[in-house]
């Protein structure tokens, strides 16, 4: 169980770019990073406009000295301090991740990057290589994936309770850009336009998520082939907002040779609010989470009735409950789950002793750059006319 002991030795020094104020995520990061006393926020570059990015920065409690204009002054900034920072995260627009988390490696800094990662592979696979050259950790903040009941799936997967893995039926498909939003609301505007936002909107902003928790759920996953098909619906979109993704699996421990992943990714289901949600098929049993009542999961055995798996209980697998911070009964949510993940950011980047936990990971480079690869292969299916791809 978490308490809010300390983890490390010290806090890691840690610093932001973007996440400034009035952003969708700033906050969410810095209660994740700053729960565990695993990071101290000293520093920071939190907006495109330098003078307001300072002004937040200044009431978050950074030290004037350490309330920097941009990234490249706070890294050199930094770099000159005996106490500079250790880690950074970014949670800037898309377009910048790849130019910031290569700079922040080249400054030999840990880094939590949002994800996408970048926007090709060919830059994915330079900050895979860049960060073990640095010997640095980067984590990708698929925040969903810190829920404890990912953990719950992925153990009993791996336990067999399933049999093997057949189907996976996922989506992450929600509403409320069914109109043209972009015109009226400034977060919304770079999401559409593919200098700042890449090659994709729907499959990269939202399909990535369920991508990577079934890839947390089912560590041997290996996609095969893919086919996609995508489309904007709302007239004078550049980019997607809505997509279908069917893949093949190879045959690995836990799957069966052919199985099949079908994904949807939106943002016009109208009156949805997130409809995330993952069932995996097994060939005895089946489960289903979904990401608006996170704290269950439902377990259905061929022939038997349905059971409701509660966070929190005692008939989950270690794993699963060696993050709980409340007994069972009472809610957790996305805060927890992203505090989780910090928490095991913090392990990786002090490589502490992990012995809490049995099965150590958490979203890495690796996992970064496998998101960009099927954002591209997606595309480069629906181009050609949804034509099944390698992957
Ligand atoms: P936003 O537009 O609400 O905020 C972006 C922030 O970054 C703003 O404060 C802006 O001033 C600042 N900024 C922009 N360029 C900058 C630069 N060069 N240097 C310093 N600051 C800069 O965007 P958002 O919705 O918070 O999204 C930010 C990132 O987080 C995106 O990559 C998005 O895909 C990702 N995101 C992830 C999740 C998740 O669940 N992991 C959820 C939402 C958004």
């Amino acid at each position: 169980m978490i308490n809010g002991s300390k983890v490390l030795d010290h806090p890691i020094r840690w610093a932001m770019v973007g996440g400034g104020k009035g952003s969708q995520i700033g906050y969410i990061h810095r209660s994740a990073a700053l729960r565990d006393h695993s990071f101290q926020l000293v520093a920071g570059a939190f907006d495109i406009v330098p003078e307001r990015g300072m002004a937040f920065a200044a009431e978050l409690g950074v030290a004037p000295d350490r309330c920097y204009p941009d990234y490249k002054a706070m890294f050199a900034g930094e770099a000159k301090r005996e106490d500079g920072i250790e880690a950074v995260s970014i949670a800037t627009p898309n377009s910048t991740h790849y130019e910031i988390c290569k700079a922040a490696l080249e400054a030999g800094l840990h880094v939590v990057c949002e994800k996408p990662l970048c926007f090709t592979s060919a830059e994915a696979e330079e900050l895979v290589a860049l960060a073990k050259a640095k010997n640095r950790v980067v984590g990708v903040t698929y925040g969903y994936s810190g829920h404890q009941m990912i953990q719950q799936a992925r153990q009993m997967i791996r336990h067999g309770d399933l049999g093997e893995v057949r189907v996976v039926n996922m989506s992450f498909a929600f509403g409320g850009y069914n109109v043209k939003v972009e015109d009226t609301v400034p977060a919304a505007k770079w999401r559409f336009d593919p200098s700042k936002a890449g090659p994709s909107f729907a499959l990269g902003d939202v399909g990535t998520h369920p991508l990577f928790i079934i890839e947390a759920m089912i560590p041997d996953m290996e996609i095969d082939s893919l086919m996609c098909t995508k489309r904007a619906f709302v007239e004078g979109r550049q980019l997607e907002d809505n997509a279908f993704v069917i893949m093949n699996l190879k045959g690995t421990a836990s799957v069966q040779d052919g199985a099949q992943v079908y994904c949807w990714a939106s943002s016009i289901n109208c009156g949805a609010r997130h409809y995330h949600k993952i069932r995996v098929v097994g060939s005895k049993a089946s489960i289903e989470w979904d990401d608006e009542r996170p704290n269950q999961m439902s377990y259905e055995i061929e022939g038997e009735p349905v059971r409701i798996l509660e966070r929190g209980a005692g008939y989950l697998y270690g794993e699963a409950r060696v993050e709980d911070r409340i007994g069972g009964g009472h809610a957790e949510g996305l805060f927890e789950a992203w505090a989780n993940l910090y928490r095991r950011f913090a392990l990786a980047m002090a490589d502490a002793d992990r012995d809490e936990y049995q099965d150590f990971w958490y979203p890495d480079v690796k996992a970064g750059a496998q998101g960009i690869k099927w954002i591209e292969k997606c595309v480069e299916s629906a181009d050609r006319g949804s034509a099944w791809v390698n992957f």
